[in-house]
């Protein structure tokens, strides 16, 4: 819980930060945020990931020193593992010889940290940086700031996902006060993308179906749609949101092909449907309107299994809206 972090925080000195492979804007804004509290009180931090980084994030304050490895080397009196399910996500060996500390803002997340700090009612891992920084007496630095003003843009949607909350506007409003420019982080978030992100688009939006309710959506990217596109990772942040843009539309499933034969599911849904429920029965898990999993073997037999639960899924939370 946050009290035994900020009792570490203060007794110790030298720090390692991870998050997840294929680190969002929150796993990003959120440990590079905690990577300038730790500077700003005299702490050591170094800020290490298994992957790329997406290049839109890659203009944050500090991210040139973001540290690729595959192992963790280095002697910390402390490794953060920033929004991770479980100690396998980060994709870095060696972290079970560490002592741990999990924060993250899933309730699905296993207690695999030494110091396990779960808040399942932030809007993103950057509200509990905030929080962090408050709890210990820090200042918002213009850095910090803009580190966790990034993670919640990215995480709410640009605050109009059902996670928005008061509290979620009242930190962004400190963050303001801190010096953030909202139209400058938003723009590098949403405007600063090669042109391969359009062209990815293009290629993938003219797969997507819908069924015949017309509530639930699905579309694919393939392996050859990444190489022709020459996409870079990242490029397709989003797209399983478009579909939602439809008013009928009410879920969404977003299979990408990684390996021939094996898949990353995005799913996405509108208020009233559970998506993770879905998910999970896929071995996924995630949050009530975002959440995904993996899939092995025959695309459409697998696409099919996984489109019949979504329309189960809305069919469910539909007639239960009919009763009440
Ligand atoms: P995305 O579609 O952006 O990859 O994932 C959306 C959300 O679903 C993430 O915030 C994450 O919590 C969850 N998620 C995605 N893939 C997996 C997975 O394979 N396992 C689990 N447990 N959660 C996932
Ligand atoms: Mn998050």
């Amino acid at each position: 819980m946050l009290s035994q972090v900020v009792e570490l925080i203060e007794n110790k000195q030298n720090f390692a930060i991870t998050t997840h492979a294929r680190p969002d804007g929150d796993g990003v804004g959120s440990s590079l945020g905690l990577c300038w509290l730790l500077r700003s009180l005299g702490k050591n931090a170094d800020f290490i990931v298994s992957d790329n980084i997406p290049v839109s994030y890659l203009q944050l304050p500090g991210a040139d020193e973001i540290r690729r490895v595959s192992e963790i080397n280095g002697k910390y009196d402390a490794v953060f593992v920033i929004e991770c399910s479980d100690i396998d996500r980060p994709g870095i060996k060696g972290l079970e010889n560490q002592i741990v500390v999990n924060i993250d803002h899933h309730a699905t997340s296993e207690h695999f940290g030494t110091i396990n700090w779960i808040d399942a009612t932030a809007s993103a891992v950057g509200e509990m940086i905030y929080n962090l920084c408050k709890a210990i007496g820090g200042r918002i630095t213009k850095e910090i700031a803009e580190c966790v003003y990034l993670a919640l843009v990215t995480d709410t949607g640009s605050f109009h996902f059902p996670n928005t909350t008061e509290r979620t506007l009242k930190v962004a409003s400190e963050l303001i006060k801190a010096g953030v420019k909202p139209a400058d982080i938003s723009q590098a978030i949403y405007n600063s993308y090669p042109w391969s992100r359009i062209e990815l688009m293009r290629q993938v939006l003219a797969t997507v179906k819908r069924d015949k309710s017309g509530k639930v959506a699905w579309m694919r990217q393939t392996l050859e749609m990444k190489q022709n596109s020459g996409a870079v990772d990242g490029d397709n942040n989003g797209f399983v949101n478009i579909p939602l843009a439809a008013k009928e539309v009410e879920a969404v499933v977003y299979m990408r092909e990684v390996e021939p034969n094996k898949f990353r599911v995005s799913l996405r849904s509108k208020d009233g449907i559970n998506i993770a429920r879905v998910a999970e029965k896929f071995g996924g898990g995630g949050h009530k309107n975002a959440a995904g999993c993996r899939a092995e073997g025959d695309w459409d037999q697998k696409e099919e299994e996984i489109v019949e639960a979504v329309i189960e899924a809305v069919d469910k939370a539909n007639e239960v809206l009919a009763v009440t």
